[in-house]
């Protein structure tokens, strides 16, 4: 059992830049969320972490052992790493049955038949598939193949499971079945995981730490909780949640907190460091927002879309030509043009201590 490091670690593919000096710890049976937009670089570290692509500059270290130094060219190859890796297209053999699927890393490293059959009944009763085993892949559902590809991981043991978009490819209810299979796999095995997404509620929903990445580049690496209420900038904010990033002018400082003015309404800030006269960028929330009559922002509304559990509101504040605000209101919401008034009950501070 070892903690997997990153230092330093880029990876170039011609011009391209897919990962820019990137650093990263993950100890031994944390569950880390790579979260990011498209072509970002996050399935680059998972090959990089894999074995299966050798980095341009930087060291990973897992434990005592170095997997890659591009400095001392050394490289240890995938099969010499023992990461299980899940990937979005499942890639199992189609001529194999689920069995010879799962077992087929167990035979590659020549284990003996007894064991071999008891090692994948009981990885396929891990993932709920008992009964299975003779089946062909092209006999079973996406999310069956899911849990096969992931027997085959459990087979070898793996300190790490590397897995890339494991989901992308189940509809939503078969999304939320899968996560709790992913969730019991790593209570039970304690592998390191390393999950790459682009969906924040799964990465929120699964991992004990997100690293939030764009371009290349982590941009705050944290808890779910604090990735959500204090993002380390605007980037991070804006891609977090569908709150609005402004820019507010402090009022005053009350105590260890600062007072802002959001269109006509006082709003305490809970960070240090601001005083009257200077500008603080804040997120405000749609369910931190709601009509009242009593509300200090006048708004005009813009457009509602149906959420199934809310409408979603875009408003217009009157005293801030071309911001936007967003609220999350449970009844039938006012229509398009409507004039409203709106309290916020909190705001989030966007990269403040
Ligand atoms: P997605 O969510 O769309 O899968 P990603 O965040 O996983 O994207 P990567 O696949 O890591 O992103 O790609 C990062 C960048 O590196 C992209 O610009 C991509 O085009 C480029 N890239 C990745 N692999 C290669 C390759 N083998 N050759 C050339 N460019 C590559």
């Amino acid at each position: 059992m070892a903690d997997l490091t990153l230092t330093r670690i880029r990876k170039t593919f011609d011009a391209t830049v897919a990962v820019d000096s990137i650093s990263l710890d993950a100890p031994q049976g944390c569950f880390l969320a790579l979260l990011g937009p498209s072509g970002c670089g996050k399935t680059t570290i998972l090959r990089l972490i894999a074995g299966f692509e050798t980095a341009t500059a930087g060291r990973i270290v897992h434990g005592d052992t170095i997997w890659s130094d591009a400095d001392a060219a050394i490289h240890l190859p995938a099969e010499r790493r023992r990461v299980g890796v899940v990937f979005q297209s499942y890639a199992l053999w189609p001529h194999l049955t689920v069995a010879g699927n799962v077992g087929y890393p167990l035979r590659v490293a020549k284990m003996n038949r007894p064991d071999r059959d008891a090692a994948v009944k009981q990885a396929l009763e891990t993932v709920g598939l008992t009964g299975f085993g003779e089946r062909q892949p092209a006999e079973l559902s996406g999310g069956q193949r899911q849990r096969v590809a992931l027997a085959r991981c459990l087979v070898m043991e793996p300190e790490i499971v590397v897995l890339d978009e494991p989901l992308a490819n189940l509809d939503a209810h078969l999304r939320v079945a899968m996560m709790d299979v992913f969730g019991a796999f790593h209570r039970e095995t304690g592998a390191t995981m390393i999950y790459v997404t682009h969906d924040q509620a799964e990465a929120m929903a699964l991992a004990d730490r997100i690293a939030v990445m764009f371009d290349g580049r982590f941009a705050q690496i944290d808890s779910p909780e604090r990735i959500y209420s204090r993002p380390a900038d605007e980037t991070v904010a804006r891609f977090i949640g569908e709150g609005a990033v402004l820019e507010v002018p402090v009022l005053r400082r009350n105590g260890n907190a600062a007072v802002a003015d959001l269109f006509g309404q006082e709003i305490p800030l809970p960070v240090s460091g601001t005083g009257a006269g200077d500008v603080a960028t804040v997120c405000v929330r749609p369910d931190r927002c709601r009509i009242a009559p009593d509300g200090a922002i006048e708004a005009r509304v813009l457009r509602t879309t149906y959420r199934g559990s809310h409408w979603l509101v875009d408003l217009a504040p009157v005293a801030a030509a071309g911001a936007v605000l967003h609220l999350a209101c449970g009844d039938r919401p006012p229509g398009a043009g409507d004039t409203v008034r709106v309290a916020v009950e909190s705001v989030t501070p966007v990269g403040a201590a």
